[in-house]
């Protein structure tokens, strides 16, 4: 088992100090006023949430504002965390979903690079942790690079609750398929009905026998994936979502940051789940449809392509 030490009662802490941060208002709920609907396109539906108070989350950090510098004490739920203490664990400040919580480095590190050996498996363990201490679905996501979405440039990784009442994008090719086996002739899974390119690994069904070596492996079969699309599309970034549950991970190659330019989409929009803040930007997704809306911020599915040895 992929392990990175999680305290028992590491729900608890996270519920507890929660409830504190949000009566306090150091935490700034914005969920209470969105608003929710399903939408469908491409044999699929899309979880919509309009959020009409714009909060007052920054829209961009940098090296010198940096909010994950210093977290907030009141927001610091383990102040060390991971095989050398290298991580925090910090809430979101402006969650639409309560307990969204995120893994910060301790010291600055780029947002701009993939996860190391000791992020995955601290993110699968605290996933692992929740799936056994709270009965909630939970998943971990990653905005990489300039066009993923992300706000902030020190390097996060974010946990949020998936909404009971959906079925997140990957999860039906992903649970009605076998383990993935990299380094094998076995492709990442691609579901066929979803226009943009993706990289889905089933993960071994018993949760408690995935390794650190498997999440590494698994992650850098699915990131060659989006780096020939990348190449292949001539991009001058590399920029992916990457979405973990104990189930699967998902990996998204991104040409765009945002549709249409106000509309911003990050790893959240490739599990289906896509935030908007007005009405125009509902009207706009129900008339170009979500699964295209995707595909432009992405890239062309890949399905059923295959490799050759022009690939990485
Ligand atoms: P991203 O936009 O994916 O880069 O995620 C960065 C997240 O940091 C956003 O979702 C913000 O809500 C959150 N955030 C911004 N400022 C703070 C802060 N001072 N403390 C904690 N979280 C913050
Ligand atoms: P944004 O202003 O896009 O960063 O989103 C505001 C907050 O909601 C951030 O903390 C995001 O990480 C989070 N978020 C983004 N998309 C969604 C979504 N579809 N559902 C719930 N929360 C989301």
């Amino acid at each position: 088992m992929a392990t990175c030490p999680v305290p028992e009662d590491f729900f608890k802490k996270l519920s507890d100090k929660y409830e504190v941060a949000e009566k306090e208002q150091h935490v700034v709920f914005g969920g209470s006023s969105a608003t929710f609907e399903t939408v469908e396109d491409h044999n699929r539906k899309f979880h919509l949430t309009l959020l009409q108070s714009l909060n007052q989350r920054p829209q961009k950090g940098d090296k010198n504002d940096n909010p994950f510098a210093k977290p907030e004490p009141e927001l610091t739920i383990l102040d060390k965390f991971g095989p050398s203490d290298e991580f925090r664990v910090v809430f979101n400040k402006f969650p639409l979903v309560p307990r969204h919580f995120m893994i910060v480095t301790r010291d600055f590190k780029s947002q701009n690079t993939p996860l190391s050996p000791s992020e995955l498996s601290a993110t699968y363990s605290l996933l692992v942790a929740l799936k056994k201490q709270q009965d909630r679905d939970w998943f971990a996501f990653y905005n990489c690079g300039p066009e993923s979405g992300a706000s902030q440039p020190h390097k996060h990784i974010q946990f949020m609750t998936l909404p009971t009442d959906y079925t997140p994008l990957p999860d039906r090719i992903a649970l009605n398929s076998h383990p993935f086996i990299p380094d094998t002739k076995q492709e990442p899974l691609q579901d066929g009905d979803l226009p943009f390119a993706h990289f889905i690994a089933r993960l071994p069904d018993n949760f408690e026998d995935v390794e650190e070596d498997d999440l590494v492996m698994y992650f850098s079969s699915l990131l060659q994936r989006a780096l020939t699309v990348l190449r292949s599309h001539e991009q001058s970034h590399i920029s992916y979502n990457f979405c973990l549950t104990t189930k699967y991970m998902l990996l998204v190659p991104r040409s765009s940051g945002v549709f249409k330019d106000t509309l911003g989409i990050n790893s959240c929009g490739m599990m289906g789940l896509i935030l908007t803040k007005d009405d125009n930007d509902v009207k706009i997704i129900k008339e170009v449809g979500p699964a295209t809306v995707l595909a432009e911020v992405g890239f062309p599915s890949t399905a059923g392509e295959g490799t050759d040895e022009y690939h990485y």
